[in-house]
């Protein structure tokens, strides 16, 4: 660990139990997902000229037109995902920083996570071995499909929004599994979980998000 990164350090423990209290009083209250987020360090996964503002409940940009989700919004999909009990394997689809990917790690056995971006799949990469995560498999590939070949999954995170729900994900959740996902164009749209039933599927619709839109094809 370099100089900088110690510095940072020393100042985001305190700076993230600030965030962690934050998220608590908005709402948060699984504890396993509050503890992950304490003990991830959010600043490692952006830029370090927009180190300092990583312990704000805020997105921030990434590059590539994208960026890392807020903290509140990571914190929600995971207690959504979470809520029936803990889940073995998890997908995510769409990587970007790696930071929601992190923090699932933390909670389930192995998280597939697949990014349409060659370069923020690289840099993901590089931040797990640098935080010593071993259970992450990276995948560069177009998520909306899914990752059949290790299909199905417990659980299911979309961090990009499709406009409807993608039947091929569905299609990869076990009997009873769940899936979290915007859906909707980008200025309107909403958080939906979905629990796969033995002959389709179960949907609620939850909170307005925004997020970036799901895309197809890679760069
Ligand atoms: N969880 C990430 C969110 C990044 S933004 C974080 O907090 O950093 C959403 C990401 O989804 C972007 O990196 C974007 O490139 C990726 N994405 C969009 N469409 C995709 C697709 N079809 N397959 C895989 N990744 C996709």
């Amino acid at each position: 660990m370099n100089r900088l990164h110690r510095g940072i350090g020393m100042t985001s423990l305190r700076t993230r139990d600030r965030l962690i209290q934050r998220l608590r009083s908005e709402g948060i209250g699984d504890l396993r997902v509050l503890e992950v987020m304490r003990n991830t360090p959010r600043h490692i996964f952006v830029d370090e000229a927009l180190a300092s503002r990583a312990y704000e409940d805020t997105a921030l940009p990434i590059g590539y037109g994208q960026t890392i989700s807020q903290p509140f919004i990571v914190a929600r999909m995971t207690e959504l995902l979470l809520e029936s009990g803990p889940l073995d394997t998890v997908l995510e689809i769409g990587t970007g920083s790696g930071y929601q990917t992190a923090v699932l790690a933390g909670l389930v056995a192995r998280v597939y996570s697949v990014e349409r971006i060659e370069a923020l799949q690289k840099q993901a990469r590089r931040k797990f071995q640098e935080l010593g995560i071993r259970n992450i498999r990276l995948r560069y590939t177009d998520g909306g499909m899914g990752l059949p070949e290790h299909a199905p999954f417990d659980g299911i995170i979309v961090t990009a929004a499709p406009e409807g729900i993608p039947k091929a994900l569905v299609e990869q959740l076990k009997p009873g599994g769940r899936m979290i996902l915007p859906i909707g164009r980008r200025t309107e749209q909403v958080m939906v979980r979905v629990t796969r039933t033995v002959s389709g599927y179960d949907r609620e619709l939850l909170e307005r998000v925004a997020f970036v839109p799901l895309l197809g094809g890679m760069q």
